[in-house]
C-alpha cells in the first residue's frame, strides 16, 4: 500500500505546488476510485476570495460530479495536509473510505491533532487515516511557503510599502 499511497501522494504534491504559484498556502488534493484520480484540487482561498475554496472541498465537489453521486464510497483521499474542520466534515458527509495525509496541522488539524472528526463513533461514517506519507516533502513545501511569506513580509515593512 506504502507504494501506492506515495504515488498518489505525489499527485497531491503536484496540485500544492499549484497553489504555491499562485502564492497559496501549498496544500493539494486528488481522489483515487477503482486505481485512478478521479479528481484533483488546490487550496485557491485567496484567489477565488472564498473561505471554502479549500484543496479537499474542489476535490470532493469534482469527484461528486464525475461519480454522479454524492457518496464516495470506494474512494480514497490523498491530502498533503492535514483537512480542517470543514473539510473533516465534508469528508466524512461524503462517506470516504479513507484519507492518506502527508502532514499533520497541529493548530488547525481535524484528523487527529485538535479533533479527529473523521473518526467520532457517534457519527454514523468513520473515515480510515493514514499519515506521514511523504511526510517531509509535504511538510518542507509549507516550511518553504512560510519562511518566504515572513522575508516577504521583512522587506515590505523596510521598503515602506
Ligand atoms: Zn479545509
Amino acid at each position: 500500500m506504502q507504494i501506492v499511497d506515495e504515488k498518489y501522494m505525489k499527485e497531491a504534491i503536484k496540485q500544492a505546488k499549484k497553489a504555491y504559484a499562485l502564492d497559496e498556502t501549498p496544500i493539494g488534493c486528488v481522489i483515487v476510485y477503482d486505481g485512478k484520480i478521479l479528481s484533483r484540487g488546490y487550496n485557491r482561498r485567496n484567489t477565488d476570495k472564498n473561505p471554502l475554496a479549500h484543496a479537499e472541498i474542489t476535490a470532493i465537489r469534482k469527484a461528486s460530479r464525475k461519480m454522479g453521486d454524492w457518496r464516495l464510497e470506494g474512494c480514497t483521499m490523498y491530502v498533503t495536509l492535514e483537512p480542517c474542520q470543514m473539510c473533516a466534515g465534508a469528508i466524512v458527509q461524503s462517506r470516504m473510505d479513507r484519507v492518506v495525509i502527508g502532514c499533520m496541522n497541529p493548530k488547525a488539524g481535524c484528523a487527529g491533532s485538535i479533533l479527529n472528526l473523521l473518526q467520532m463513533d457517534r457519527f454514523n461514517h468513520q473515515v480510515q487515516i493514514e499519515t506521514g506519507v511523504l511526510e517531509e516533502e509535504c511538510s518542507s513545501l509549507m516550511k518553504r511557503f512560510f519562511r518566504e511569506l515572513r522575508e516577504r513580509k521583512k522587506k515590505e515593512k523596510r521598503s515602506g510599502i
